[in-house]
C-alpha cells in the first residue's frame, strides 16, 4: 500500500518510588498534591558545598527494571554531570549517567493485534535525577523544587518500533512491568512516567534513516498514539511534496490534535558531560545482581502464561487481563472465592470492560465501581443456575449503578431463577392448554415445534425459568403424550 514505513524509538522517563531522593535523605512526596517546596533540602536545592550520596534503593529498583527488560548489568556504572542552564535545575547541571549506564542491551517482546510478536531492543536504562517544576501564572514564573532530585530512570529503545500501535503496546507493557515491580505507578497524567517518541519515516528505496522529530510533553498513552499517527502522516506528506523534514523538538497540542514545533535542532546539544567527581563509581558484583534477580515478582508475561496454562484462558484474554497490574489483581480477586476462571474472564473482558468504556472510566479503577468479590459472587450465581445469563447482565448493571451485592439485588427485585417444579409445571400446563395445535403437531412427529413451546413457557415465567429444568419437564410431558 504505502511506500513509507514509520521508524520510532522511545525515550521513557520514570520516577522511582523510593522513600528519599536520589542523592540525599530528603523525602520524596507526590509532586502534584504536596504543597510546593515542602520537600526540599540543601542537596536537592543545589546549594554550594553540599555533597551527594547515592540512594541504594534507587540503584536496586533500576537494576530490577534492567533485569525485567533482559538487559546486561555491567560490572561498573558511573554518574556524570550533564551541564545546562534552566531555572528548575538549581545546580546548573543534572547528575545523570553517560557512557557507563546501569543497564544496556535489553529486549522487550510485544504482542500486536495482527497476531505477530515484535522484539524491541532496549539500548540502555540509566539513573538520573528529576528537575523541579516551573509554573507560569499571571506574568510570573514560580518554581516548585519538590521534584528536584527525585530518582529518575531513563529507558531508551532502538528505533525498532514501526507503528503507533506498537508504540502504544510497548508503553503499556513497560508501564505494567514498572507497576508489577512496584517502582512506579505509571500515572502519565501526573508526569511520573513520561514517554517521548522519536519519529521518522523510511521510504522503501532508502538505505538509511531520515531526519527525525521528537515529541515531548505527552500526558497519556492515547496522545502518544495520536501524535505518532499525526507526525508520520505529516512527514510522509512533507517528503512527497519536496519540502522535507527538519530535525525538531515538537509539542502535542491536545485541543487541536496536532504536533507543533517547539524548537529546531541545528546541531546536537552540547552538555559537556564529565564523570561526577563527588560520587564513586558503582561496582555491581554478580552476587548483587543475582540477589536482586531473586527478588523479582511474577512479571506480566509469566502471569499471562500461567493464566493460559492454569485457567485455560485464550492468549488474547490472558494478555488483556495481565496488561495492567490493577486488572490482573482484580481478576485474581474475582476468582479468589471459587468463581470459574473462564466465566470470570468473560464477564470482565466483555461486560465489565463494556461498562468502563461506556462511562470513560480507566480499567485500573474497576474495583471502585464493582468490588471483585461482588463480581465473583455474580459469576457463581449465573454458573450455578440461581439466575440466568441475561438476568446476570441486568444485575451487573444494577451493581454498577448502586454498588449493591448481587444477592441483595436478586432478592429485592425478585430476579431469582425459577427452579420451583410446581411453578414450572403450572406454566407448562397453561401453555400446553393454550396451544393445543402445536401439541398435536408435536404428537404427530413435528419435533421442531418444541422450540416455540419452550419459548412460550419461558415467557410465561418472565424469562426467569431455569432453562435446563423447563426443557426437561417439557420433554417428559410431551413424550408422555406421544405415548
Ligand atoms: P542520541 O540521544 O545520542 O542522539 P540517538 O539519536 O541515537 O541518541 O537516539 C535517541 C532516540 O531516538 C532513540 O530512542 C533512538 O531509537 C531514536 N532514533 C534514532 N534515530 C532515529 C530515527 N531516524 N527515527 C526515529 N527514531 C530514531
Ligand atoms: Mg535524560
Amino acid at each position: 500500500m504505502s511506500d513509507w514505513k514509520p521508524i520510532i524509538g522511545l525515550e521513557i522517563h520514570a520516577e522511582l518510588l523510593t522513600q528519599s531522593k536520589m542523592f540525599s535523605a530528603c523525602p520524596v512526596v507526590d509532586s502534584v498534591t504536596a504543597p510546593p517546596n515542602t520537600a526540599v533540602d540543601p542537596v536537592s536545592l543545589g546549594l554550594p558545598g553540599t555533597l551527594p550520596v547515592i540512594n541504594l534503593e534507587a540503584v536496586e529498583m533500576a537494576m530490577m527494571v534492567g533485569l525485567a527488560l533482559n538487559c546486561e548489568i555491567p560490572a561498573i556504572n558511573q554518574f556524570a554531570r550533564k551541564s545546562y542552564f534552566y531555572p528548575d535545575l538549581p545546580k546548573g547541571y543534572q547528575i545523570s549517567q553517560y557512557d557507563r549506564p546501569l543497564s544496556v542491551r535489553g529486549t522487550l517482546d510485544i504482542d500486536l493485534s495482527d497476531g505477530t510478536t515484535a522484539t524491541i531492543r532496549v539500548r540502555r536504562a540509566h539513573l538520573e535525577e528529576d528537575t523541579g517544576k516551573s509554573v507560569h501564572v499571571d506574568g510570573y514564573s514560580l518554581i516548585d523544587y519538590n521534584r528536584a532530585g527525585v530518582p529518575l530512570l531513563e529507558i531508551v529503545t532502538e528505533p525498532d518500533i514501526h507503528s503507533a500501535e506498537a508504540a502504544e503496546v510497548f508503553a503499556r507493557k513497560l508501564r505494567a512491568i514498572l507497576q508489577y515491580l512496584g517502582v512506579n505507578d505509571g500515572d502519565m497524567s501526573k508526569g511520573v512516567m513520561r514517554v517521548e517518541p522519536n519519529i521518522s519515516v523510511m521510504h522503501k528505496d532508502d538505505t538509511g534513516y531520515r531526519t527525525r522529530t521528537e515529541v515531548k510533553n505527552l500526558n497519556s498513552i492515547r496522545s502518544l498514539f495520536r501524535s505518532i499517527e499525526y507526525e508520520v502522516a505529516r512527514q510522509i506528506k512533507a517528503w512527497e511534496s519536496g519540502e522535507g523534514v527538519r530535525q525538531a523538538t515538537m509539542g502535542w497540542d491536545e485541543a487541536k490534535q496536532r504536533t507543533v514545533v517547539q524548537r529546531y535542532k541545528e546541531s546536537a546539544d552540547e552538555y559537556r558531560y564529565f564523570p561526577e567527581p563527588d560520587l564513586p563509581v558503582v561496582e555491581v558484583s554478580r552476587e548483587w545482581v543475582e540477589r536482586v534477580r531473586a527478588r523479582l515478582p511474577e512479571l506480566p508475561d509469566a502471569k499471562r502464561d500461567r493464566f493460559i496454562n492454569s485457567f485455560g484462558l485464550s492468549r488474547y484474554d490472558a494478555s488483556v487481563l495481565t496488561a495492567e497490574k490493577a486488572v490482573a489483581t482484580y481478576y485474581e480477586g474475582v476468582i479468589a472465592d471459587g468463581a470459574n476462571p473462564k466465566s470470570a474472564a468473560n464477564w470482565i473482558t466483555g461486560n465489565l470492560f463494556g461498562l468502563l468504556n461506556r462511562d470513560g472510566i480507566e480499567r485500573e479503577s474497576a474495583a471502585e465501581k464493582v468490588a471483585p468479590e461482588k463480581l465473583g459472587a455474580l459469576v457463581k450465581m449465573v454458573d450455578d443456575g440461581t439466575i440466568n445469563k441475561a438476568t446476570g447482565v441486568t444485575v451487573l448493571n444494577d451493581m454498577w449503578e448502586t454498588g449493591g451485592t448481587p444477592e441483595d439485588i436478586v432478592k429485592a427485585k425478585g430476579l431469582g431463577q425459577i427452579s420451583d417444579t410446581g411453578a414450572i409445571e403450572a406454566a407448562l400446563a397453561k401453555v400446553l392448554a393454550e396451544n393445543a395445535r402445536l401439541v398435536e403437531d408435536y404428537i404427530a412427529g413435528k419435533d421442531k415445534v418444541f422450540g416455540p413451546l419452550m419459548g412460550k413457557i419461558m415467557a410465561e415465567l418472565g424469562g426467569r425459568g431455569n432453562p435446563a429444568l423447563v426443557k426437561e419437564t417439557l420433554t417428559r410431558e410431551l413424550n408422555a403424550r406421544r405415548g
